[in-house]
Order: C-alpha cells, then structure tokens, then sequence
C-alpha cells in the first residue's frame, strides 16, 4: 500500500487544533511567524540545533526562536536544570525545538527531559525510522514508526530503599495512559496509511501491568477494523527488529521498552545520528532527535545533524507547511545520497558545518 512520506500527525483536523492551541496560548503574534521555544541542550545539542535552526530559517518557514537554557548548561549558570524562565517560555509557545539534555548516571537530578514530557502532558513519543539513501546497512527499505507511552512505566521515577541493599522501583500503568496512546498509534496509521499496530510487551511475566496495556491497546484496536492488530513479546521483537524489519510497521510500546527498542531501531537505518523525533500532547508538541548528547563527542563539530534536522521538518510540519517540510527531507536524502559530505558516524570526515552547507545548497535546489 502506498505511504505517505509525512513524519507528523497529517490531517488538516490534527494541523488545525495545533496551530489553534499555539494561538489559544498567545503564539502566532510575531507578524506571521511563529513562536517557538529553542533549547539548544548538552553536549552535541548546540551544534546539531544551531544546524536544524540554519535549516528551518532557510525554508522560508517564519520562526520567531525563544532561545532557552535547559538541563545541565542551565545547572550550571542558574544553578537550576528547569530555569522559570524556560517553563514561561514552553507555556507561552507550546511548541519546543529541543536538543538533548543530561542526565546523570545512579546520581543527580532527575532528567529535565522525562519532567518536561510529565508536566506538559506530552504522552506521545513519536520516532520514525526509515533507510534513507547513501548509508550502508544490512537492510534497505525499513520503514518503521515507533510510537512510545512518555508519562509512565518505570519513568514515573517512583523509587526507594526497602532495607539496605533492597531497593524497589514501581512500575506504573494506568488504563487511561494505555488508552491514549494506542489511540494515537492507531489514529496515526490510519491517517497515515500504514498496515499494521504491533504492541510490545512483556505480558507474560508483568501480567498485571502489561495485561492491562495489552487489554486497553485490544479494545482499541476494535475500533480500527482496517488496521492488522498484532501482539509480540519484548524479546522476541527485538529479535524479529533485527533479522526481519519489514515485519513490522508501526510499533506500540510502554516507555521504557519504547526507549530501547527505539535506540535498537536507530541501529537498523545506520545510527541515532539520523533518527528524528517528537512528543505531542493535546495542546502541544516537543520535537527532538532520538539521541542524548553524544559527550564522547560534543563540541568537536563532528556530530551527525541529520537527526536534528528532520526533528526540525517535524516540526515544519506540525506548524501546518507539509511541503515545505518534505522540502527538507529530500534536501536531506540527497545530500545523503550524493555521498558529498558524511560526518564520522557515516564512515565519512565530514564536519558538522560541512553536511549542514550541503544540506542548505540541496535546500535552494529542492521544490
Ligand atoms: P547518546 O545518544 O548521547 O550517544 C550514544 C552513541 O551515539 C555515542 O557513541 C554518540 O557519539 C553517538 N551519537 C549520538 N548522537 C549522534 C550524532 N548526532 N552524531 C554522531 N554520533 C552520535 O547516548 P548516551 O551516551 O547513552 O547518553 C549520553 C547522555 O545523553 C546521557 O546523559 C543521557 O541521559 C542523555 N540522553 C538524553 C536524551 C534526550 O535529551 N532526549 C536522549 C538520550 C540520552
């Protein structure tokens, strides 16, 4: 069946109750452009936003950038990772560009990234992942959607110490989160012409927990008899994902399965340096690359901005400019093809400031 190329929600219906929210919220004031909050990030983030910026100012798309501190750069000047100022700014637009935030390994605060998803109610990570052309892999064509529950499971950060040396983190799932977001997933292949819902699950040991998003993504599945409803163990998909990809077609996880399998995926089309994405709510949307913040290789300009871009045509297209948005794509995929400029990722030598030139001059050329 013929897909579209679309990596947002499509739909005029879904474009115009975005749009509306960002108005509703005082956005939309700047003489025609758009308000949207910039959050460079950590590590790689600066240098792979400042490129999806470059890219996004160049389509003719009118951005007005509210540029706000986040996670540890923030830490670090205001001695807070969550500034007032930041979650002013995030009200206000209630559209963000993100880069990837820190977060600290068995210490420190909280992620800053899991905080702003709960409390903007950003319950849908969407990740979609395609082969794009020019880059080595063992597979061609996948083509997968990676749709990921953002406000629950094991990231409720419900943790404490029973005794010395017991420690116990809770898993939550609730019908209404599980509901949701099989919703979405089922609502975005619809509109967006894809065959299949796989659930991802580990039902036969969380019987309870993974019982019952299996029973909510079920009955949802009912109301969508056009759609092959599909169930799969978290194991064994993993196995599947990485033997026989075009099995699948949009994938329906819990969060923290949704974060692996995600990463696993990334691996499938050559790297996390390549994969886009965003998290949507009802009254708005965060769009950021899958990938963290690289340190092993931050502030080298060398990080792969592909992913931050096509984050950035997301966002393109949530903003209501689907073809400006695909402009960007094909800008991307021939830049990726031509084999011009490949960052270290790729097997090329390729600076950031380099791929991102190819990809501006492939812009001017692309209708
Ligand atoms: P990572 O995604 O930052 O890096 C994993 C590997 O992929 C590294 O070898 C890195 O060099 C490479 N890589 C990632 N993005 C790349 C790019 N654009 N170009 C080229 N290579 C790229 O994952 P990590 O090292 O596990 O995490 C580092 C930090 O990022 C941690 O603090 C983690 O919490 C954070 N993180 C943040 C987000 C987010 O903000 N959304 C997501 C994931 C991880």
């Amino acid at each position: 069946m013929a897909r579209k190329a679309s990596d947002g929600l499509g739909g005029k219906a879904k474009r115009k109750a975005s749009k509306c929210a960002a108005l509703e919220n005082g956005n939309g004031g700047h003489r025609g452009a758009v308000a949207v909050t910039l959050i460079p990030g950590d590590g790689i983030g600066p240098e792979v936003m400042a490129a999806a910026v470059r890219v996004i100012d160049a389509s003719g798309v009118r951005v007005k950038w509210d540029t706000q501190e986040a996670g540890a750069a923030a830490l670090k000047r205001y001695d807070n990772p969550v500034p007032a100022a930041l979650l002013t700014s995030l009200r206000r637009t209630r559209i963000a560009l993100k880069g990837p935030l820190e977060t600290r390994v068995a210490e420190g605060f909280r992620s800053i990234n899991v905080y702003l998803r709960k409390a903007f109610d950003l319950y849908a990570n969407l990740r979609p992942t395609r082969s794009l052309p020019g880059i080595e892999t063992p597979f061609r064509n996948v083509d997968l959607i990676v749709i990921r529950e953002n406000t629950e499971d094991l990231y409720a950060g419900i943790e404490h110490q029973v005794t010395p040396g017991v420690v116990e983190s809770v898993k939550i799932i609730t019908a209404r989160a599980s509901t949701r977001i099989a919703r979405f997933a089922f609502e975005f292949a619809r509109r967006n012409q894809r065959k299949s819902v796989t659930a991802i699950h580990k039902a036969n040991i969380m019987k309870l927990s993974d019982g019952l998003f299996l029973k909510c993504a079920r009955r949802v599945a009912a109301d969508y008899k056009d759609i092959e409803y599909r169930e799969q163990i978290v194991d064994a998909a993993c196995m599947k994902l990485v033997t026989a990809p075009s099995s699948f077609d949009v994938l329906l996880l819990e969060n923290l399965y949704g974060d692996i399998v995600s990463d696993l995926c990334a691996g499938l089309v050559g790297g996390l340096g390549l994969v886009p994405g965003a998290n949507f709510g009802e009254r708005g949307a965060i769009f950021e690359a899958v990938h963290g913040t690289a340190p092993d290789i931050a502030g080298r300009n060398i990080a792969n901005p592909v992913a931050a871009i096509l984050s950035g045509a997301m966002l393109v297209e949530y903003l209501g400019h689907p073809r400006v948005a695909e402009r960007i794509r094909t800008a991307v995929r021939r830049t990726l093809r031509s084999g011009k400029a490949k960052t270290p990722d790729l097997g090329g030598k390729a600076t950031t400031t380099e791929i991102t030139e190819v990809i501006l001059e492939e812009l001017k050329r692309a209708t």
